[in-house]
């Protein structure tokens, strides 16, 4: 194939991924004026590697392979703070999200999100109530099990179905050879 068309080709497919994350719910994608504020803002890149700004410039250049394989978009907590922050509308958090979707599709999701998923599975709760907060929640005068699922098992099931409905239990099985 001439170069050309092979340089051709590879900026089609970069493009197609920025609009598929667009799609995805990470809109605006290609405003970002790399100002820098999500960075700034973000409490979660004071602790770790996650730098909001790079994401958004790797997502707008379309370098799919690199933020799919990345441990950097599972760092983020989901706060938002980004959003609410962006002068562009540019939606970080939604962009992170659409990203780890993508990933987890190609099954590249690390092991303690389908840990925390399967929590959820089998209980309703990503953390799940234990004997040292249920005898705190006592002598708070609460009950010792929260009003969710934890009282409520029997909406267990319909959890179960959402989370069937996605296919991420499948993808969860899949990566860990069966396993719910
Ligand atoms: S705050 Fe918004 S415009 Fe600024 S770098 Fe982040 S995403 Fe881009
Ligand atoms: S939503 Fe994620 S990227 Fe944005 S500020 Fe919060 S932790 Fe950082």
């Amino acid at each position: 194939m001439a170069l050309e068309s092979q340089v051709l080709n590879l900026n089609k497919g970069l493009v197609n991924f920025t609009h598929e994350v667009e799609k995805a719910g990470g809109e605006n994608i290609s405003v970002c004026y790399q100002c820098g504020t999500c960075t700034g803002g973000c409490p979660m890149g004071r602790r770790n590697a996650l730098r909001t700004r790079k994401i958004m410039r790797m997502t707008a250049l379309g370098l799919k392979d690199e933020l799919l394989k990345s441990d950097e978009i599972w760092y983020c907590s989901t706060c938002y703070t980004c959003t609410d922050r962006c002068p562009r509308h540019v939606k970080p958090t939604d962009v992170i999200i659409a990203l780890r979707n993508m990933a987890t599709r190609q099954h590249i999701v690390p092991k303690n999100f389908l840990a925390t998923a399967g929590f959820i599975y089998q209980t309703g709760h990503g953390v799940p109530n234990n004997d040292a907060n249920r005898a705190l929640r006592k002598k708070l005068g609460l009950t010792a099990e929260p009003p969710t699922t934890h009282m409520y098992p029997e909406y267990i099931p319909g959890v179960q179905k959402i989370l069937e409905a996605t296919g991420l239990m499948a993808i969860k099985a899949a990566v860990e050879g069966g396993k719910k």
